[in-house]
């Protein structure tokens, strides 16, 4: 359809100005509701948009309840925050592009509590003069994995740098090849060593590294020998590696500090649960390690933060780093850190509270006992049978236990009348959106991630999505 320019002219003119929108009815309510700025830019850019569509000549809708609703549409799209909330119906309990870990109750209403009002971040009530911030997680942390010191940084990464950076500048760190791994998100030992200023010395195979290789790496430029958790990728078959207990003896012996990047940084004994290939951090200090570190956000099941613990005379030296206070850890963080912490004093405790925990060691039966449900609500308010619960397979996510399988139960929708890529799409753009995946013709909805608070969320969605077709 073309349009003339008479008319063009027209239906320019007949346009409301920012103005008149504002004094009218709905302006008076979204200003009333809405801030000020968001409300005169959905105004303004749909009115521009709107006079440019009909100076191209296009076809549009400019009659008054057209602008109106699209005006709406924009105030409530531009007054969403663009980090929000979403539900996670992957499985994958520790995903990274999720966000990790859920903080427990206890630990969310203690950073509401502390960054509320003022607080002894850096102030010492008993002397009252300046404290230091890192007490705050201190007692907890040294109780909990046994070592002689700890402190927390701002992630495991800036950890492993300011480690790095203050026992290695300039001298040798060691370490084996095997272990060279890429985490994601650009962290790469090599660029990391590199980053740091100390020399990086690769030692054995990539399956194969024994203790008379670090014993020949060893000269009068070594600073430190490094062990790095595999993480995401495992080496199998023919291959061999030096116990952690040998490589805290040999460096005994020859007087160098031995560091392990612990990646996940898991605080229970989880063989009782048939998981056998993590070593505790309990594990580790007792091994005799010098410093390690691991991250907040992982398997604990905290915070954002890297938990730099071991011997007093190194991490005193690694907290004076001036690199220190560029990766310091914040007082929100702090909050959350201690009561988490907190919650581990009671293991058993720890395995009920901590979102991370309970979602990795809850039984198939609870899983399956939530797929069921959500199955059961959908398939009697749509009458639709593409949809079942079916046993399935969940990762812990975020580079940990690579080998352990949970099994679980995912709600399995087959969709008849729409393509199980529009029904992802459809969930993904749901106004709480739900991260599902996709498996062959199949959308599969790991109910193990699906927290009790969500399921009602999810059914709703799902029914909306498969019963009347419209687009979300
Ligand atoms: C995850 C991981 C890191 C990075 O930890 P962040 O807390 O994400 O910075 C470093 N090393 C290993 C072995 C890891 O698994």
């Amino acid at each position: 359809m073309s349009v003339g320019p008479t008319d063009k002219q027209k239906r320019l003119s007949g346009l409301p100005s920012v103005d008149e929108v504002l004094k009218g009815a709905f302006g008076k309510a979204w200003l009333s509701a809405y801030p000020r700025r968001i409300v005169l830019q959905a105004v303004r850019e749909t009115l521009s948009a709107m006079r440019k569509t009909i100076l191209q000549g296009e076809p549009a809708d400019t009659d008054l309840a057209a602008i109106i609703q699209i005006i709406d549409n924009t105030v409530r799209e531009l007054s969403l925050f663009s980090l929000r909330p979403l539900i996670n119906a992957t499985g994958i309990v520790i995903h990274t592009n999720l966000g990790r870990a859920i903080l427990s109750e206890k630990a969310l209403s203690n950073v509401v509590r502390v960054s509320a009002g003022y607080s002894n971040l850096e102030y010492d009530l008993d002397s009252g003069k300046r404290g230091h911030r890192h007490v705050h997680a201190n007692r907890l942390l040294k109780e909990i994995t046994g070592a002689e010191e700890a402190f927390i940084v701002n992630n495991n990464a800036a950890a492993v740098l300011l480690c790095l950076g203050t026992l290695a500048k300039g001298k040798e760190v060691i370490v084996s090849r095997s272990e060279l791994v890429e985490i994601g998100g650009a962290f790469r030992v090599p660029d990391v060593m590199a980053a740091s200023g100390a020399v990086m010395r690769e030692i054995g195979t990539t399956n194969k590294t024994h203790l008379k290789d670090y014993v020949d790496a060893i000269n009068d430029n070594t600073a430190l020998i490094l062990k790095v958790h595999q993480s995401n990728y495992k080496i199998i078959g023919f291959t061999d590696d030096v116990k952690i207990g040998e490589l805290t003896a040999l460096g005994k012996k020859k007087r160098i500090p031995v560091m392990y990047d612990l990646g996940s940084g898991c605080l229970i004994d989880l063989k009782p649960y048939g998981i056998h290939s993590e070593p505790s951090v309990q594990e580790i200090v007792k091994a005799g390690i010098d410093i390690l570190s691991f991250s907040g956000d992982k398997l604990l099941g905290g915070p954002q933060g890297g938990v730099i613990a071991g011997k007093k005379k190194y991490l005193e030296r690694i907290r004076k780093n001036p690199l220190a206070r560029a990766v310091r850890i914040d007082k929100l963080t702090l909050a959350a850190f201690e009561a988490v912490l907190m919650e581990y004093m009671d293991t058993d405790n720890a395995v009920r509270e901590v979102p991370t925990l309970q979602m990795l060691l809850q039984s198939p039966e609870e899983i399956r006992a939530k797929a069921e449900r959500i199955a059961a609500a959908v398939r009697e308010k749509t009458g639709s049978k593409d949809i079942e619960p079916v046993k399935d397979i969940s990762k812990a996510g975020g580079g940990s236990l690579p080998e352990a399988e949970f099994p679980t139960y995912a709600v399995a929708v087959r969709p008849s009348t729409i393509s199980v890529n529009e029904l992802e799409l459809r969930l993904r753009k749901w106004s709480t959106p739900i991260i599902a995946r996709i498996k062959g013709n199949t959308l599969m909805l790991d109910a193990r991630t699906i927290r009790s608070q969500d399921m009602d969320t999810v059914e709703e969605a799902l029914v909306a999505a498969l019963s009347d077709g419209r687009s979300l």
